[in-house]
């Protein structure tokens, strides 16, 4: 029988969302699984499935059952023909990429980091960038679900159609992930290079043309820019990259002046041109694995939004692009609070007049009025969650904004 624990605490990787679960469950097995989901019908439960919860937002929090998924992380099935790779849905990306690499195949795109999981990843639309790639749930090509009443559901395009389309998405609302298949491509190297420019030239340049993966970091309150390319390279793994500059003193001391700006913000502009000088005025080049690529160390903690929006209305916080996503990061160095909420309201409300939508694991304040707008398939989505979720098993405070 399945044990679950009281007086868990869950926090989200940047301490920035928690909550306190009345149950803690760690299934080994779908059986497991299903035995939770039956308590939670018993005794009336909400329950929350949650992965590497990296999720910057509360779209993994409960204060029902929450099921973490570390122990269902297997490798199930490579199918080296079609390149097509089966996994339990709790595994890390960081534990798939090495495995992936025995058959030689890869992930053909990837977010930032690697400690999230397939089942989470795919769950809230994790991007990472380049015109000719769709987010990470564009490379699912089946999964299995189980839903509120106990079902196993297998979707694909030949198989629950409409539940798979929703589900490559889920958001955590449709039911327990159990099982993801990917479409891989042969393992392949990148070379990044990064190089200085300025805000005015990304915006009318065309580099969403010249490298497969582009992207750009703005230092707000400056001109300056840090383009980066990504692009397939058989070049051998190399870095010009300088450790003692670049993450030693570079982010430590960045950290530090971030913080001594909490206190006097007026430092921020002089702090952002500072640390463009020190660290992003020289080209750099490396070569690695494409995961090793694709994934840096992410070393601050930061409240997070992150929007797309069209190509390519003017606006003032940039990142990367399929379309262009727009970070907006205030860090928390040492873990501080910065006041965010004002700067938020008047991004949101640019971002929405542009026509963006907000990224689902990320902080936002839209509710089910704007998605109807942002998303023509928004109520076909609605119809199959209050189908195979009629009682709300899988909603929490988050999910309820979005539906409500
Ligand atoms: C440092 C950092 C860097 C990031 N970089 C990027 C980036 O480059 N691009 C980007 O788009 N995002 C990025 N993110 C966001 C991240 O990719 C998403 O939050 C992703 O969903 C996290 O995966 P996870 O496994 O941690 O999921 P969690 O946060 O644990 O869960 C996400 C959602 O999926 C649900 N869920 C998880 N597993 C299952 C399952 N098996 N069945 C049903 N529901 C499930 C949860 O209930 C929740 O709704 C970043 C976040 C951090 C902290």
């Amino acid at each position: 029988q399945v044990h679950g624990y009281k007086g868990v605490k869950f926090q989200n990787w940047a301490r920035t969302y928690g909550c306190c679960p009345e149950m803690y469950f760690q299934p080994t097995s779908v059986e497991e699984v299903r035995e939770v989901l039956a308590l939670a019908r018993q005794q009336n439960k909400r329950v929350k499935v949650v992965g590497g919860g990296h999720s910057p937002s509360d779209i993994a929090c409960t204060d029902g059952f929450m099921i973490h998924m570390g122990k269902m992380n297997r490798v199930l099935q490579v199918d080296t023909e079609k390149k097509q790779v089966t996994v339990e849905a709790g595994i890390l990306l960081a534990d798939l990429h090495p495995q992936l690499g025995k058959h030689s195949l890869a992930l053909s795109n990837l977010g930032a980091v690697s400690d999230v999981t397939a089942g989470g990843v795919i769950g809230s639309g994790t991007h990472n960038t380049g015109i000719k790639h769709g987010i990470l749930a564009t490379q699912v090509v089946a999964l299995t679900l189980l839903t509120a009443d106990g079902t196993i559901l297998e979707c694909s395009e030949s198989s629950n159609a409409d539940v798979f389309q929703a589900a490559r998405v889920h958001l955590g609302c449709l039911g327990v992930v159990l099982t993801v298949t990917l479409q891989c491509v042969p393992q392949f190297h990148l070379q990044e290079i990064s190089f200085p420019s300025t805000l005015e030239e990304v915006l009318v340049s065309c580099h969403l043309k010249k490298s497969e993966y582009f992207r750009f970091l703005w230092f707000p309150h400056s001109e300056n820019v840090s383009v980066i390319y990504q692009d397939h390279t058989n070049k051998p793994p190399s870095s010009s990259a300088n450790w003692f500059w670049d993450y030693a003193i570079g982010f430590y001391l960045l950290e530090f002046l971030l913080w001594i700006s909490s206190f006097l913000p007026g430092l921020v502009g002089w702090i952002n041109r500072f640390f463009f000088w020190l660290l992003f005025t020289r080209k750099k080049e490396s070569s690695d694995l494409s995961h090793k690529i694709f994934t840096y160390e992410c070393r601050f903690k930061q409240h997070v939004q992150d929007w797309a929006i069209p190509r390519f209305p003017v606006s003032p916080i940039i990142s990367r692009g399929m379309g262009p996503h727009l970070l907006l990061l205030p860090t928390r160095p040492y873990g501080k609070d910065v006041p965010r909420l004002d700067y938020w309201l008047t991004y949101e409300t640019i971002m929405k007049k542009v026509g963006g939508r907000p990224h689902w694991a990320k902080a936002h304040n839209c509710t089910r009025k704007d998605f109807e707008k942002m998303y023509p398939a928004f109520s076909k989505f609605c119809a199959i969650r209050e189908k195979l979720d009629p009682t709300g098993m899988f909603l929490n405070a988050y999910l309820e904004k979005v539906f409500y």
